[in-house]
């Protein structure tokens, strides 16, 4: 191809590398001296690069023109097995060129952190352990009374001649002493894949859960989508457990998704106890090495349900029988920043090269589920009703205009609050703010406290600090207003912190549990909170961490603070979300002995969609929700990816910005909309600004992308900047 100095280069055989750096390509290696045999696609291998050393994932032997810098060769080959199977490789592929990511990043991510270090997948087998000749000839001599003794006891005459003391502590001295007289031993197996039958009974579904649980069985076995439309404690989990028992019992492996707050001790203790298997767990919580171990189980079969949190989704299933998708509308299946793939989409990316049924549950569906569902690509079953013949809640609409507020609660809510305590009950009063006040005020000239990092109000929290939510800025309250000099600086808007103290000025004598991300930083303090709590008379207040979790039987109210936000938000999805979260938390509110009631606050009573809501339910809302998304041709009528850049500094954050427009636009049947600062255009000290690209067809947007992506790269002004691609975007800031 090119000609040297000394001659015409020959094509040099190589092997190509995807490595874990963000430029969408490629890397060429010579093949290790010493490995005669070519390693299976996807094996790892150690590489240098630049100055590092790096894992990256064998793609295949290719020829290069060597022209230039020297090759450098693979350092070693850390796998002889792929730790990707067959369809985890090809999905994996798709959601690099789908997303847009270097396919050694979305490799690297979907392993665990030590396998994406090099190392091996870990032993999960388990000790068994066993009374050694000299140890049955020595029991007897061993001290009557003696733990030693005890455990040589429970060796011998256990049903079983070996036992597992994993989960048994209180062994451990004893084993280690009799370890190390030679009188015990043990043997690696795999782990136990049954824990007999479960411990708790299924109730009899009732009419609609046994067809919902029909409908999933019809498409055992094959691809298909079920939509499980039910409010909360319309038993939509037993529908889950019953699918799940199906699953198992054709022998394949169930994989549950579940958002980041649905993750609750409570829930897994539920599926434990019902399943007739150990049920792993993958969440934030765990360390690299348990996370490694559940992959490793996983991989090898011994696992048969997880349960995770959105990155479960990048978990091997060799022997894949059912996707769950809990709460299936929830934003935390979204990862919002790298590679920012959606869990839900993914799942069902997966299914289908799997040939596996997704059931997606939800009692509000997203739009775009529903707008599947509506056109019968997805298998629509609904559980109206809730478990028990509980009924829906009183929905009451608090006009605000021209009441008077205490701290942002109206009179005729704190009456119905202690009227509601005085019945023994517990109310629950939701504000997804968190601190004492949005905004801190001069009363004098209109100023407020801006964080000088973004444009953004800060936060106050007590009386004397203020905090910027979005860059993590603190200062003090100023003495004086930093404009007019005056002293009438004064909160505005109420926050969680604020509402506690409000509260429990009115009710001094009522128990009052606030739970936001500040007095919940703890994984398990949100179960303390409940705990504390208990069944009697009281008050929670707090953030949308309230919305799920913990069964509370003696909640009866709930209240929503204001929702007004929700109703006026730049964001075209902000509606759907308001709806979605107020139904969810208003969902939490009566049992069937005891009716719930829900208090909306609103200075907006005759906003249609929220009419909508309140007197025709979600389903209705989302109908007109939907259309209103038609006429104005946002998704699921339009598919979006956003480019979106930061830079210190104005001028080379838009020369970028234009540049990366003019390669954008010009693809058929895509539209690059100008570019446009950032709703908050300035965050952290960085301006930011981006570019909407919009098109009625994915094919034609995954065109465009694919066309232009590493165009961008190239452009000199791209260096300047950070920049990133978000497709599918769900929040467009
Ligand atoms: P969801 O997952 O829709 O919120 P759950 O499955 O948690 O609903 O059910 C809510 C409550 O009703 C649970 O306590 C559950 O045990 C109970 N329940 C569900 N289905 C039935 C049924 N068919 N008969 C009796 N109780 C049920
Ligand atoms: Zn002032
Ligand atoms: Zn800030």
């Amino acid at each position: 191809m090119t000609a040297t100095a000394t001659g015409i280069s020959a094509p040099v055989p190589v092997w190509q590398v995807a490595l874990p750096v963000p430029l969408p390509r490629l890397f060429d290696y010579l093949p290790p001296s010493d490995i005669p045999n070519v390693p299976p696609r996807g094996a790892r291998l150690r590489v240098p690069f630049g100055n590092r050393v790096l894992v990256g994932f064998f793609i295949g032997p290719a020829q290069a023109e060597v022209d230039g810098p020297a090759l450098r060769a693979v350092d070693a080959v850390l796998d002889t097995h792929s730790p990707f199977d067959d369809e985890l490789w090809h999905s994996l592929n798709w959601a690099a060129r789908y997303y847009q990511r270097a396919l050694g990043e979305v490799l690297a991510l979907a392993l665990p952190a030590p396998l994406r270090q090099g190392e091996a997948l870990p032993d999960t087998r388990i000790p068994h352990w066993f009374l050694t000749e000299a140890g049955v000839t020595a029991r007897a001599r061993l001290r009557t009374g003696s733990r030693p003794r005890a455990l040589a006891d429970l060796l011998h005459e256990g049903e079983r001649d070996e036992i597992s003391l994993e989960g048994m502590p209180k062994w451990r001295e004893a084993l280690r002493s009799l370890h190390k007289r030679g009188l015990v031993d043990s043997r690696l197996l795999p782990p136990a894949q049954q824990v007999g039958s479960a411990r708790s009974v299924a109730p009899d579904l009732s009419e609609a859960q046994r067809e919902a649980v029909e409908g999933i069985q019809g498409l055992a076995g094959s691809f298909g989508v079920a939509l499980l439309e039910g409010v909360t404690g319309s038993g939509k989990t037993e529908v889950y457990l019953a699918a799940i028992q199906h699953c198992l019992v054709r022998g394949k492996q169930a994989l549950v998704l579940v958002p980041e707050i649905g993750l609750t001790p409570q829930a897994i203790q539920r599926y434990g106890q019902r399943l007739p298997v150990p049920v792993h767990v993958l969440h934030s919580g765990l360390s690299d090495n348990e996370r490694a171990r559940t992959h490793a189980l996983m991989a090898r079969g011994q696992a048969r349900v997880l349960i995770g949190t959105r990155s479960a989704v990048f978990s091997p299933l060799p022997e894949a029988g059912l996707v769950i998708i809990d709460e299936e509308h929830d934003g935390s299946y979204k990862q919002q920043d790298g590679f920012r793939y959606h869990a839900r989409d993914f799942a069902l990316v997966r299914a289908k090269r799997l040939g596996i049924p997704v059931l997606l549950g939800s009692a509000t569906p997203s739009l775009e589920s529903l707008q599947h569902a509506r056109h019968g690509r997805y298998a629509w079953l609904k559980l109206r009703e809730r478990a028990g013949g509980a009924r829906p809640p009183r929905v009451h609409v608090l006009d605000l205009r021209g009441q008077r507020l205490t701290h942002g609660l109206s009179r005729p809510l704190l009456d119905a609050i202690g009227a509601c305590l005085a019945r023994g009950e517990q109310a629950l009063v939701f504000r997804n703010r968190r601190g004492y006040a949005p905004v801190l005020l001069c009363h004098d000239c209109g100023w407020h406290a801006d964080c000088p990092r973004c444009d953004s109000a800060m936060t106050l929290h007590g009386r004397r600090r203020l905090i910027c939510h979005h860059c993590g800025h603190r200062r003090t309250v100023p003495d004086a207003c930093s404009a007019c000099g005056g002293l009438a600086l004064m909160p505005q808007g109420v926050g969680t912190e604020r509402l506690e103290q409000a509260l429990a000025e009115v009710f001094p004598d009522a128990p009052l549990i606030r739970v936001d991300r500040e007095t919940t930083r703890r994984r398990d303090a949100l179960e303390k909170h409940f705990e504390q709590l208990g069944d009697r008379p009281g008050i929670l207040v707090g953030t949308q961490m309230l919305a799920k979790g913990h069964d509370l039987p003696n909640l009866t109210l709930v209240a929503i603070v204001t929702i007004d936000e929700g109703l006026f938000s730049a964001d075209f999805r902000a509606t759907e979300r308001m709806a979605q979260l107020l139904v969810q938390v208003a969902g939490r509110a009566g049992r069937a002995q005891r009716p719930g009631e829900v208090w909306l606050q609103t200075h907006h009573p005759e906003h249609p969609l929220l009419q909508t809501l309140v007197s025709a339910g979600y389903p209705a809302f989302a109908e007109a929700a939907l259309n209103e998304r038609q006429a104005a041709g946002f998704p699921p009528f339009s598919h979006l990816a956003l480019l979106r850049a930061e830079a210190p500094q104005v001028e080379p954050l838009d020369a970028f910005l234009r540049a990366a427009h003019a390669v954008l636009r010009g693809h058929p049947d895509i539209s690059a909309h100008p570019p446009m600062p950032a709703p908050m255009p300035r965050r952290a000290g960085r301006l930011r600004g981006q570019v909407l690209l919009e098109a009625t067809q994915r094919p034609a947007l995954q065109a465009a992308l694919r066309a232009s992506f590493p165009r961008l790269f190239e452009l000199p002004e791209a260096r300047r900047v950070r920049w990133s691609l978000d497709v599918d975007p769900v929040d467009l800031y």
